[in-house]
């Protein structure tokens, strides 16, 4: 097994902070109706991100577009979503 480089190049790529990534990078949230199963865990972490109809499913609130410092909720109720029906997009 090859060492490993510490100095390693980034490709053209700078790492960034959360932070620096939040200013520069829009986020939209989807959520796709087929999957979901209406666990509302989503609603419950993220409230401002998603809405529930009458029987417990969720949207996407508005057009989805994250607004910012929401950046971490939507990621968090992405990998919190048990039927993976939500998307987070980086536009
Ligand atoms: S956590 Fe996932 S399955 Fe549950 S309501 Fe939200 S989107 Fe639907």
């Amino acid at each position: 097994m090859p060492p490993i480089k510490r100095n390693a190049p980034s490709f053209g790529r700078r790492a960034h902070t959360t932070k620096e990534a939040a200013m520069t990078e829009r986020l939209k949230v989807h959520v796709d109706p087929d999957k979901c199963q209406g666990h509302a865990r989503c609603k419950a972490l993220a409230p401002e991100l998603f809405e529930l109809d009458e029987y417990g499913n969720a949207r996407e609130a508005g057009d989805g577009t994250v607004p910012p410092g929401l950046e971490d909720k939507a990621w968090l109720a992405k990998s919190n979503c048990p039927e993976i029906a939500i998307d987070v997009i980086e536009e």
